[in-house]
């Protein structure tokens, strides 16, 4: 079972790598189930990713409430969290994000799939959340727990679910996985980009086959994404933990 120091340290780290291999920028965070109570979470304070330490982590229950602010701002979206791991008992870490190749999947008829092995994370099919489908005229932003709400059903049992005009939203087993899909989705999205425009559309592009993304995925554990987050922490100046389950 995993310390909620130890999660504390990870939640750090997730936020520098995500920052540092170009998932968020000054917007976007990561959070994490809390070990002792499944009914609360840990998110940041309102920060940009890069900067946050320990310090900053709030704790919080499932409808967005912080236990004990202590002054500090909590992030608008953070519904979109609690709303997953309501939904999800299966996820143990979201990350919400601006990844800036999705974006332009969330608004064309283009779908995003795997378009290589490293890819099959993300899921066969990766769903396009439209706030305006049921809210109508908003900020775009997931300010409320019926949002998350609209969005965690949408997502279904997927990974992953880009938000039209706004960005992603990536769910995992563990910190070091949703960070892991969510890398991927923003290579995913360039490399697809890339062969559509060589292409010249969808249409040309061989994806992955279905049993090839079953097949990927299976196999996707620790042994493969410990090697990326050693190499993510050297990357993003943090410390390598070893992983606790
Ligand atoms: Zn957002």
């Amino acid at each position: 079972m995993a310390t909620l120091n130890y999660l504390l340290e990870e939640l750090v780290t997730a936020n520098r790598i995500l920052a540092r291999e170009g998932v968020v920028d000054s917007f976007g965070h990561v959070s994490v189930r809390h070990p002792d109570n499944p009914q609360h979470y840990l998110l940041s304070r309102s920060r940009a990713p890069d900067r946050i330490e320990k310090d900053d982590i709030i704790e919080f229950t499932l409808d967005g409430t912080p236990v004990d602010a202590k002054g500090r701002a909590p992030y608008l979206e953070r519904f979109i969290h609690g709303a997953l791991f309501e939904a999800r008992p299966d996820v143990m870490s979201v990350v919400h994000n601006h990844s800036e190749s999705v974006i332009p999947f969330g608004v064309t008829a283009a779908k995003i799939k795997p378009i290589f092995h490293m890819g099959a994370s993300i899921g066969h099919d990766v769903p396009v959340w439209d706030s305006h489908d049921h809210f109508g005229d908003t900020a775009l932003l997931v300010e409320n727990m019926e949002m998350g709400r609209d969005l965690a059903k949408l997502m279904g049992k997927g990974a992953t679910a880009l938000m039209r005009g706004h960005g992603a939203t990536v769910v995992g087993r563990n910190i070091r996985h949703a960070v892991f899909i969510s890398v991927y989705l923003e290579v995913n999205a360039r490399l697809q980009k890339q062969a559509m425009d060589m292409a010249g559309g969808s249409q040309q592009v061989k994806f992955l086959t279905p049993g090839e993304v079953d097949k990927v995925a299976g196999r996707t554990g620790s042994y493969g994404i410990n090697r990326a987050w050693e190499n993510w922490c050297a990357r993003a100046g943090r410390p390598f933990q070893d992983e606790q389950a």
